[in-house]
C-alpha cells in the first residue's frame, strides 16, 4: 500500500498539500497545488512549509494564492483518505477574513450585541 505523500522537509511529518517546483531557467520557485505526479526538481510541502517558503538569493517565489487542499483520495488509497478526514476534522485557526469585523462600526458606540444604548431625549 502506498503511503500518503509527506512534506519533503527533513523531519516534517505533515501531509503534503503543495508542490514546490524550481524553474531553473527563470530562477523562479513556484509553490502550487499538490502535483499529481512527482517530477524532477519538485518537492512536496505541507501547508506551513509552503506558506513560509523563501526563495534562494536571486530567485523569485510565485505562490499559489488560496487554500491548499489535501489531495483528492483515490480508491486504492484509503490511508490517504483517512489522513485527509483527520486533517479536516482538526480545528483550524481562524483566518483573518473569517474574523467578524465591521469596518464601519468604528470604536465602541454603545452597540453591544442586540442591545442599544438609547441616548437621552432631553
Ligand atoms: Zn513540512
Amino acid at each position: 500500500m502506498r503511503s500518503p505523500r509527506r512534506c519533503s522537509r527533513n523531519g516534517c511529518p505533515r501531509q503534503a498539500v503543495a508542490t514546490l517546483t524550481y524553474v531553473y531557467n527563470e530562477s523562479t520557485a513556484v509553490v502550487g497545488p499538490l502535483a499529481a505526479f512527482a517530477e524532477p526538481h519538485t518537492y512536496d510541502l505541507c501547508e506551513p512549509h509552503a506558506r513560509s517558503l523563501t526563495a534562494p538569493r536571486g530567485w523569485d517565489v510565485v505562490r499559489h494564492e488560496g487554500e491548499f487542499e489535501p489531495p483528492p483520495p483515490t480508491t486504492d488509497d484509503l490511508v490517504a483518505l483517512a489522513e485527509a478526514v483527520r486533517e479536516a476534522a482538526r480545528p483550524a485557526p481562524p483566518r483573518p477574513d473569517e474574523i467578524e469585523h465591521d469596518p464601519h462600526s468604528g470604536p465602541q458606540t454603545g452597540r453591544r450585541g442586540h442591545l442599544r444604548v438609547i441616548p437621552p431625549s432631553h
